[in-house]
């Protein structure tokens, strides 16, 4: 990020010493555009829009799945020519990342100032029509979009985000400025730099080495269990506010954490999570469920979570009223987690 590592790196690639990695090459192209505006609107005329409209991203349906269509930087002026919009309106657009031959990817949110909702609501018809798609709810189609799309429609969601909700500086109630790439935000008045942020959340599966402890909050769909989750507080370490959480949640004592993975979250406001398993100390079984966090938690045995991991959805009430017990679908990190955990049981108890 500092300034001086650019400069040192555009100093030697006159020198190229030896032949970065496409990786490499990629991760700087991105760098400069964010750093450099110029740069970046020179990327736009190579470069590839998706396009949102009210925070809802313009898919294409297909079978069971969508689509996310791409727009050439031509494509997007005739058609905010065509909706009485100024061309300028890119400058709106946020850099979302590149192709490995740096073809850059932009997001554009279509929304129109209009002063009537019911104009806004059928130029938003009209432009579906033209685009041959629709603007969807990003959290209803986010599990039927390829892996690819779906991270950059995340990433895109989130940054547009920000950018609607930090118009102002904080401090000084300035309007603030967005750099070209949206990579950050500065206030002209006292030159304050606002970036994006992400909150850190702890996602612990809790285990007594034998079974592990699942719960579901009131918001959850009827039936569905997953892995303790909950914000890091501000000065915590990742291993403290795991402790905290668990005795919080469950008032148990965790005696070991082990990192497994993590996986941003968008919704409702742009998330890290962090994936976690942790062992309770020994004779730590009783749970106490906190009722303002959690509906229920309990303890589940190998069998029981393997045979809900293989169970497909979607999930009937059953005859005696009950739900069926299930977890978080493929795409989610607890999905994982768990996943994870029941194969590491599976390989150290030969009897499961
Ligand atoms: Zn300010």
């Amino acid at each position: 990020m500092s300034l001086y590592c650019g400069i040192a790196w555009r100093r030697k690639s006159f020198w190229c010493y030896r032949l970065l990695s496409t990786y490499v090459t990629k991760t700087r192209y991105l760098f400069e555009l964010k750093e450099d505006d110029d740069a970046c609107k020179i990327a736009w005329r190579t470069g590839a829009f998706y396009l949102f409209h009210s925070l809802a991203p313009l898919l294409q349906k297909s079978e069971h799945q969508y689509l996310a269509p791409q727009h050439s930087l031509s494509e997007l002026e005739r058609l905010l020519g065509k909706f009485g919009q100024d061309t300028q309106r890119i400058e709106d657009s946020v850099l979302i990342g590149c192709s490995e031959q740096h073809q850059a990817w932009f997001a554009l949110d279509l929304r129109l100032n209009s002063p009537s909702s019911i104009n806004a609501s059928l130029q938003k018809l009209e432009m579906e029509a033209e685009l041959k798609g629709s603007f969807t709810e990003l959290r209803k189609a986010l599990f039927k979009l390829n892996i690819k799309d779906a991270s950059l429609l995340s990433t895109a969601w989130a940054l547009l985000r920000w950018h609607d909700n930090h118009k102002f500086c904080s401090r000084s109630g300035q309007p603030t400025k967005k750099n070209m790439a949206g990579s950050k935000r500065v206030c002209p008045s006292n030159k304050i730099i606002y970036y994006p942020q992400m909150a850190p959340v702890v996602i612990t599966l809790v285990s007594d080495g034998t079974r592990c402890l699942l719960a579901r909050q009131s918001s959850f769909p009827e039936g569905m269990y997953s892995a303790l989750a909950g914000f890091c507080d501000i000065g915590e370490s990742l291993e403290e506010a795991v402790r905290r959480e668990v005795a919080e949640e469950v008032g148990l004592e965790v005696e070991s954490l082990q990192y497994s993975a993590s996986q941003h979250w968008p919704f409702p406001s742009s998330s890290l999570m962090i994936a976690c398993h942790a062992v309770v100390k020994p004779g730590q079984t009783e749970i106490q469920v906190n009722t303002r966090e959690l509906e229920a938690a309990a303890w589940f045995s190998l069998d029981e979570v393997a045979t809900a991991l293989r169970r497909k959805g979607p999930y009937a009430q059953e005859q005696d009223g009950t739900f069926p017990f299930w977890l978080p679908p493929k795409l989610a990190i607890a999905h994982q987690l768990i996943k994870e955990w029941v194969e590491k049981q599976s390989f150290s108890s030969p009897s499961a």
